[in-house]
């Protein structure tokens, strides 16, 4: 799943090679990732100039003269500029060609949405509708963030992953915080003390920024997912003390931790340090 770092850059990538084109072709393969919140269909495009390319929550948003088209990945999606003569791949969702340049979308998993609305008509897809607060912008303030925090009843890392809260993070950037700010991934909202949630906040900003830097710094194609850098998810071993990582369930998802560095803070867990394991 694309996260906030690869998005940025796909937005990016696909702003300079395509902004201020029209339009010239379009191509449907998967209709069941196609949703139309206007009367027609992708066709409605033709002609149309892409304006910008912007992003909402996990979606990339391609802006036309009075339509959006918003693309949500979910789990399996990607674009790609397709070479000259390539052939379509089995995966191909949609496509739109402008000129000699055909984007494509492709979905080994058919999960993704294509959101074709009017512009701005954010009301007409609630999985986009309710946006947390932008954690790359100046209002992302530690006051914000602790505001935010203290109401929280769950557990640190569902709270991370709340698009209403927070826009946006997802599981891996979520155990690379957690790491950074050396906090349990099962660690109470509520039993996160001053320091801690100053850590937490800090750790939010720098973790993505870096990331942000260095995929931007790696300059790969929009369908690779530049991931290699990651400290501790699905990796074997602390690189800060050596010790083993562990994963533990959180709202079904499995969440890598290292228990030396992020010990648990909440009674009735193992606390690995004193197994010797
Ligand atoms: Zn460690």
């Amino acid at each position: 799943m694309p996260e906030l770092p690869d998005l940025l850059h796909i937005r990016n990538k696909l702003d300079a090679r395509l902004r201020g084109r029209p339009v010239s072709a379009e191509r449907v393969r998967e209709p069941v990732v196609m949703r139309f919140a206007v009367h027609g269909n992708l066709s409605l495009l033709l002609g149309r100039a892409l304006r910008e390319v912007g992003r909402r929550g996990a979606a990339i948003v391609l802006r036309f003269e009075g339509l959006d088209l918003a693309v949500d990945p979910m789990l399996a999606g990607r674009f790609r500029f397709a070479e000259p003569g390539e052939r379509d791949p089995v995966s191909l969702a949609f496509a739109l060609g402008f000129g000699d340049v055909e984007l494509r979308y492709l979905d080994d998993k058919k999960m993704g949405k294509a959101y074709l609305i009017a512009s701005g008509d954010w009301g007409a897809i609630p999985a986009l509708r309710a946006g947390g607060i932008d954690i790359l912008s100046p209002e992302f303030t530690r006051e914000r963030f602790f505001s935010l925090l203290r109401r929280r009843r769950d557990q640190v890392r569902v709270f991370l992953l709340d698009k209403k809260a927070l826009d946006t993070i997802g599981n891996a950037y979520a155990d690379e915080i957690l790491f950074e700010a050396g906090i349990h991934p099962k660690t109470w909202c509520r039993a996160i003390d001053h320091e801690g949630a100053v850590r937490l906040h800090d750790a939010i900003v720098s973790v993505m920024q870096s990331a942000i830097d260095e995929v931007a710094r790696r300059d790969e194609p929009i369908d690779v997912k530049v991931r290699d850098f990651l400290k501790v998810r699905l990796k074997d071993v602390c690189p800060r003390c050596g010790s083993k990582l562990r994963t533990a369930g959180v709202m079904g998802m499995d969440a890598f931790f290292c228990p030396n560095c992020q010990p648990a803070t909440r009674p009735g867990f193992v606390d690995w340090r004193k197994t010797g394991v």
